[in-house]
């Protein structure tokens, strides 16, 4: 590493390099040199990390921690190609009228090998390794297909939101407008329904693209959703510009809401915030009656969490309907299930 930062001169400039090396023993009982090469990238990435000019030896908990990922890796791919995953519905529910505005479509993967997989272990790797495109798409057609079906079943008096994910990284794909259009023609009433829901991270300065993007979405009439708010680092002083329709503050706020009156007012704020910029507000994570009448009075109607209803399959989310969608006429639904 002192040999690569000696400075040289390249033309008339005086320049340096500087180096992250990654080092593996062979004292690990290494059997050929791919395995080699593939731990001793593990050590380099991990010297990246920690800056210019620095050399990590890989332990064995690297290495355990690595072969992890690429077996859950392996199994993420094999689990698309043999369609194991599935969505969730959970129900986001207007407090005046108790009834079902929406529900927020989310994965399910059933791995016959690991059991069900949480979406936080897998959609991370998803998005690191591009699959993410794969099952984002294959999501937001499912949600379409399943809004179809209920808008056929309870007729025209349905009128419910669907809420789909989206990776930030997937607003950096140029295809995902015509996407987006496609489903959108393929399935009547889709383009009205239909909320993306996107973290906070794409509003990030410097994120150009990922703005041209939402605003294609948005002049092709799909609203947007910023999710997990307050988590990220967004830039507060972009989020008027961004052509945002609803704001979802985090369940980490709510949380805090049973403990402390600062927690009450951070929830406080971000609500007038959102009045004052004409966004609509939900708040996720509610599992208390205290967080509930404490949100009631703060002003937040749009409410998602376990209080009222986990994720449900598509089988229980219709019969939830047809609760509220009996004879056609809606009807509030129980506010006190579970
Ligand atoms: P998210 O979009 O913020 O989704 C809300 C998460 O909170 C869901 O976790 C939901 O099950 C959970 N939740 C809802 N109510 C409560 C509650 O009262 N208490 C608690 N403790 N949790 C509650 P889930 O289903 O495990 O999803 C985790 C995350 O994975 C999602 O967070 C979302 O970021 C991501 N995800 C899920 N589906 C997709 C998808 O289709 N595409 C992408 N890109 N990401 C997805
Ligand atoms: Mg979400
Ligand atoms: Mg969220």
């Amino acid at each position: 590493m002192q040999q690569l930062q000696q400075p040289f001169q390249l033309e008339r400039h005086n320049l340096s390099v500087s180096g992250s090396v990654g080092i593996v023993l062979s004292s690990l009982g290494y059997e050929n040199a791919a395995d080699i090469l593939r731990d001793v990238d593990v050590a380099m990435y991990q010297a990246k990390r920690l800056g210019r000019s620095s050399y990590v030896l890989l332990t064995n908990e690297m290495r355990a921690r690595a072969l992890d990922r690429i077996e859950l890796e392996g199994d993420l791919q094999q689990g698309i190609a043999q369609q194991e995953f599935d969505l969730d519905y959970q129900p986001i529910i207007h407090l005046t009228t108790g009834k079902i505005v929406g529900f927020e479509a989310l994965l399910r993967w059933h791995s016959p090998k690991r059991g069900l997989v949480s979406p936080s272990q897998f959609v991370p790797l998803a998005e690191e390794t591009g699959l993410i495109d794969i099952l984002d798409r294959w999501a937001l057609q499912m949600a379409c297909r399943q809004l179809d079906t209920w808008q056929q079943q309870f007729g025209e008096q349905f009128q419910v939101d669907m809420n789909v994910n989206l990776s930030a990284a997937r607003l950096h794909r140029s295809n995902l407008l015509e996407q987006v259009e496609c489903i959108c023609d393929q399935i009547a009433g889709a383009r009205s329904a239909l909320k993306l829901e996107i973290t906070e991270s794409c509003l990030l300065e410097n994120n150009s693209s990922a703005l041209a993007m939402l605003e294609s979405l948005n002049r092709a009439g799909i609203r947007l959703c910023i999710d997990d708010f307050g988590t990220g680092y967004s830039s507060l002083s972009r989020l008027h510009s961004f052509p945002v329709h609803t704001l979802k503050i985090d369940r980490a706020f709510v949380a805090r809401l049973d403990h402390s009156r600062s927690g009450n007012k951070l929830v406080e704020a971000i609500v007038a915030m959102s009045r004052a910029l004409g966004l609509e507000i939900v708040a996720e994570g509610i599992e208390t009656i205290d967080q509930l009448r404490t949100l009631q009075n703060l002003g937040c109607e749009l409410v998602q969490g376990f209080l009222f209803s986990p994720p449900l399959s598509a089988t229980e989310a219709t019969e939830l309907l047809a609760q509220q969608y009996v004879l056609g006429l809606p009807t509030p639904v129980n506010l006190n299930r579970n």
